[in-house]
């Protein structure tokens, strides 16, 4: 009897545990993905990401045509979907790789409940973490809140096991039931096409992903923990959108990572491993407290006085707010799905600290613009930024966005990219117009407030006034 393989956020053959175990069982097996109603995370699929899960399924499928296969795809709620395919098909068992989300974990708990019920076989595999949140525990049994004593377990786990290569050929099932056609999932943009710019950057699907990888390995990695923190440079490997796919798997990464000291020094191996680890902790925060991506996780946080002007988000949302590294970050967001990690920091400090703006609507307002949006990484993200989250960043660290961008773009080659209005400002300047001397602006073709925004903000007040906020809830607690 059949198999079915039910694909989620790992779409790829490489590395891929429960293909490999159906594999194994020597069974026909039905590669089947579901359009559920509510995907996996805290809400539905943002636009950024229906993009790319339309062309990682289509690579998907590509791939398995080429091992003379079908993807299935059907729309509605899982379980339902399931016991249709297991009746058309007459499967009796379903495997699937995990996934470590709140809502996407209570759905397949229930799945698993209700289809043992019916003596269908289902099993589920690890392999989207290095390692299982419910393993890695302190010495007293308990979930890690600080990433340092984390990262020292992970390294204590040991090295994951080595990767599992894609199977040669697969036998697949050659009586398939019923796929709808992917176009009819609408996931492309309608007119106008906002993500044409996307492809220009980004290819999604495995081979993608192994491109990015090994290219990130052959010219950044040396230099990595350097240069990562520089948004003009192309220092950082970019698979995290492949990851949030899981169109590579992180011990696939890990790997590749391995036997590189005579060509690669020790300490960028490491600060890589490092990053994924962040993942790896965000995943084990979410996992273990789900409220992570909805609520505080310092309490404390829900007395604070939040402005939320809705004029100030929709500036901050477009890259309009006169803070040039903040506009760039933005409208690199919107262009390209993306933004340098650098930057996301900067954008998130502006919002909740100099805009006073809840962190909730930045973290959505990401959910939807992302190509890498992640249920676990966004919501860490922006909580470490809030000053609200396990491990965070205190809330009185402002980031001066003039400073950062200085510091971190001195020449202003990042804000040129995404800000043309200012491409001929000298970088004397460059992050701070609003200080430039008249006839340097006219040089340059820039009147504020006319061509480029004015500071929809003052720092240094909005700083006192964030300052403020904050000593009201630390004196109240
Ligand atoms: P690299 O530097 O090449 O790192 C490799 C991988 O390590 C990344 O792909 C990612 O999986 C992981 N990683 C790197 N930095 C972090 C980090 N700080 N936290 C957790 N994992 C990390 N990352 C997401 O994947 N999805 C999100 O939705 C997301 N939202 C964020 C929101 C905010 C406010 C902030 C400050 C950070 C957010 N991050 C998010 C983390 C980080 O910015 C991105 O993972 C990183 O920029 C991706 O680029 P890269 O793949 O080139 O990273």
């Amino acid at each position: 009897k059949p198999v079915i393989l039910w694909f989620r956020k790992d779409l790829r053959l490489d590395d891929n545990q429960a293909l490999n175990a159906a594999h194994v069982s020597a069974r026909p097996i039905i590669a089947l993905y579901i359009n559920e109603p509510r995907a996996a995370g805290t809400g539905p699929l943002g636009a950024a990401q229906a993009w790319w899960l339309h062309h990682s399924l289509d690579a998907l499928g590509k791939s398995l045509r080429s091992r003379q296969g079908r993807l299935v795809l059907v729309s509605g709620e899982a379980l339902d979907v399931l016991r249709a395919v297991i009746r058309e098909s007459g499967a009796d068992a379903v495997f699937w790789n995990r996934r470590y989300d709140p809502s996407g974990l209570s759905i397949d708990v229930r799945i698993e409940h209700e289809l043992e019920k019916q003596e269908i076989q289902t099993r589920s595999f690890g392999g989207e973490l290095l390692h299982e949140p419910s393993r890695l525990m302190s010495g007293k049994g308990a979930p890690y809140r600080v990433y340092a004593p984390f990262w020292r377990a992970l390294e204590r786990a040991g090295e994951p096991g080595p990767p599992l290569d894609a199977p040669a050929s697969l036998r697949l099932e050659s009586r398939l039931p019923t796929s709808e056609r992917l176009e009819s999932w609408k996931l492309l943009p309608a007119k106008p096409d906002w993500a044409k710019e996307f492809a220009d950057v980004w290819m999604p699907g495995e081979q993608g992903a192994q491109v990015r990888l090994g290219t990130f390995i052959e010219d950044a990695l040396n230099g990595y923990k350097e240069n990562r923190d520089y948004p003009a440079k192309p220092a950082t490997s970019m698979l995290s959108p492949h990851l949030a796919f899981g169109e590579i798997s992180p011990a696939r990464i890990w790997d590749a990572t391995r036997g590189l000291a005579e060509r690669v020094p020790r300490a960028d191996i490491v600060h890589f491993r490092k990053e994924i680890a962040w993942r790896e902790f965000s995943y084990h925060l979410l996992f273990h407290f789900p409220k992570l991506a909805s609520e505080n996780w310092n309490g404390r946080f829900d007395g604070f006085e939040w402005h939320n002007s809705g004029e100030d988000f929709e500036a901050w949302r477009r890259g309009k707010t006169g803070y040039p590294i903040v506009d760039a970050g933005m409208r690199q967001l919107w262009r390209h799905g993306w933004m340098h990690n650098r930057v996301r920091m900067i954008v998130a400090s502006f919002l909740v600290k100099d805009l006073m703006i809840d962190w909730r609507s930045g973290e959505a307002w990401f959910r939807d613009t992302l190509v890498d949006a992640d249920p676990a990484n966004n919501a860490a993200g922006w909580q470490w930024v809030a000053g609200s989250g396990a491990d965070a960043s205190p809330f009185f660290r402002i980031f001066n966005p003039v400073l950062q961008g200085e510091t971190f773009d001195p020449e202003g080659d990042y804000v040129r990219t995404y800000v043309p209005e200012l491409r001929a400002l000298e970088a004397k300047y460059i992050h701070r117009p609003f200080e430039a001397p008249k006839r340097v602006l006219e040089e340059a073709g820039i009147v504020l407030g006319e061509t480029y925004p004015k500071p929809i903000v003052d720092h240094a007040g909005a700083r006192n006034r964030a300052l403020a906020a904050y000593k009201a809830i630390s004196n109240g607690g």
